[in-house]
């Protein structure tokens, strides 16, 4: 995780010995959380607000956003061709951010942005079973045998895996919701594709039990609720 000792940030931060730092402890010139650090040993995170003397060393917030993913951008921080969904955030809005679960450049819906690696990292543990929900239209019309299939899983022959079971709901002729705790490259693409069934449009509803914000427009994005966040952890 992103963790570490008192001793050793403050030693990277201010290029002095570890042995040192203790001293600087035992003068009270070190502040976690606007506490007097004691203990050298003490673990700091990455959103831990760190001080010494009057210079703050440390003091980044954890961040956490949602977005309605246009079609057309590339769910990545940097890339030579397209837009990214980076760049449809206002620009003090975008350093340090990252994508958990990115989307294809022509799937739309809920995308999260945060800085909290190790929520990031929790969110896409497979132990986890996290949901994503996805509403797909496909060009030809569905039938009970694509739940089956689903559900059954499929062997992906580049990965030598066999995809876990996918709920598949028929909503319309051309239109199902899909239910699916991993994200394997193209997944659901390819999972029609078995069918010779293209995919027209893909949209994710869901993570877990946190959906996409009806009034969010496309490309629109903003901070999760501290009840979001703690409900994806
Ligand atoms: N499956 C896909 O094929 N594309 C996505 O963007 C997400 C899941």
């Amino acid at each position: 995780s992103n963790t570490t000792r008192l001793d050793r940030f403050i030693s990277a931060k201010l290029r002095i010995k570890r042995s040192d730092v203790r001293l600087l402890l035992a003068q009270k010139r070190v502040l976690v959380d606007g506490v007097v650090a004691t203990n050298i040993g003490q673990v700091i995170g990455p959103f831990s607000w760190v001080s010494f003397d009057d210079e703050v060393l440390q003091n980044q917030v954890a961040r956490y956003l949602m977005m309605n993913k246009p079609l057309g951008v590339v769910s990545a921080t940097k890339d030579s061709r397209n837009k990214t969904v980076i760049d449809l955030l206002p620009e003090n809005e975008r350093a340090g951010l990252h994508i958990p679960g990115r989307l294809d450049f022509n799937t739309t819906g809920l995308l999260l942005l945060t800085n909290d690696g190790q929520w990031s990292r929790n969110l896409s543990s497979p132990a986890n079973n996290i949901a994503k929900v996805y509403t797909v239209t496909v060009s030809k019309p569905l039938d009970a045998s694509y739940i089956d299939a689903f559900a059954s899983g499929m062997f992906f022959n580049y990965e030598g895996i066999t995809t876990r079971p996918v709920k598949l709901e028929i909503l319309a002729d051309y239109v199902a919701k899909l239910s699916l705790v991993e994200g394997r490259y193209h997944q659901i693409k390819r999972m029609f594709g078995r069918f010779q069934n293209e995919v027209l449009a893909l949209h994710r509803d869901a993570i877990g039990g946190l959906s996409l914000d009806p009034s969010l427009a496309s490309g629109q994005s903003r901070p999760l609720t501290q009840h979001e966040v703690l409900s994806l952890k």
